[in-house]
């Protein structure tokens, strides 16, 4: 990409230009040749640049050296995902989107908590995490980043905005951290999702009698029940015991579709409360 232009916007934007004070700690992931790296230096404290490519590297290195903006430039070479990450107050990514979910997940699980992280995505991944409930594109991934954070759109980038253009259109979105987080394990309502996502538009209790589902979950709970010394009756029988959940919950006939992330928790909730657990 020529990300020049991009640079120019997504900085002069009032959204992203708001998002960036004096005093910033700046994570950019992915910097290439430093466009974007040498304007977040000139409104920014601090900046740690990871990239994976070498050669990069070296050119941002030299893009800066013997400039006042050396000393405030940190470049850690190698590959985000692994890459272990200093202390940062903002994020700014621009990066291939096969990184797009890892990247995302990576963030919100990092400690302490951020401010706000600014990202590039390919419209489609992009459209999908600022997905609202009852929407067309409200799916696992939407809960799941929208449990952690606050997402919303900050502009489309058209491909022609690139030379040469990308294959896919692009999009903006600004991340902010819920803070606290919500206490909950993410594995667990990840878990859930998985279940009641597989058909957003089916009746909550017909994803459960999904190929796997209550043997799946039957399993966890006898583990549960040998660890909390529950004694398991002879005629227990472990269908009965989701169907009574999902029927004290109102949730039975309801549809992932249409349920927001305060339905997720209350469900998830319901179910650790009768020793059912998905991870
Ligand atoms: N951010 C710059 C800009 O906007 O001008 C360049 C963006 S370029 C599309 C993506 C950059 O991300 C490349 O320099 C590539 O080497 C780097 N990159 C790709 N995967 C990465 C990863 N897993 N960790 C760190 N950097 C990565």
């Amino acid at each position: 990409f020529n990300t020049e232009r991009f640079g120019q916007h997504i900085l002069k934007n009032p959204q992203t230009a708001q998002s960036l004070r004096p005093s910033d700690k700046v994570l950019e992931v992915g910097p290439g040749t430093g466009n974007l790296t040498v304007r977040i230096l000139e409104k920014a404290k601090h900046v740690t640049a990871v990239e994976m490519d070498p050669r990069m590297a070296a050119e941002l290195t030299k893009r800066v050296q013997g400039k006042p903006e050396q000393r405030k430039l940190e470049i850690i070479i190698g590959d985000f995902v692994k890459a272990e990450l200093p202390y940062f107050d903002v994020c700014i990514s621009n990066t291939p989107y096969q990184i797009s979910s890892p990247l995302v997940f990576r963030l919100l699980s990092h400690r302490p908590i951020f401010r706000v992280a600014v990202l590039m995505f390919q419209r489609e991944f992009a459209t999908r995490l600022v997905a609202t409930p009852g929407s067309a594109l409200w799916s696992r991934l939407s809960a799941n980043v929208q449990l952690y954070a606050k997402v919303d759109l900050v502009m489309h980038v058209s491909k022609n905005n690139f030379r040469p253009p990308p294959k896919v259109e692009s999009s903006v979105v600004r991340l902010v951290p819920r803070d606290p987080p919500p206490p909950v394990e993410f594995a667990e309502f990840d878990g859930l999702g998985r279940i009641i996502f597989g058909r957003r538009n089916k009746h909550i209790h017909a994803n459960f009698q999904a190929k796997g589902v209550l043997e799946m979950l039957e399993s966890n709970w006898k583990t549960w029940a040998s660890v909390n010394d529950v004694m398991i009756e002879d005629d227990f029988n472990f269908k009965e015991k989701v169907d009574q959940v999902l029927l004290d919950t109102g949730f039975s006939e309801s549809r992932a579709a249409k349920m927001d992330i305060n339905d997720l928790l209350k469900l998830l909730s319901a179910f650790h409360d009768a020793g059912i657990h998905f991870a």
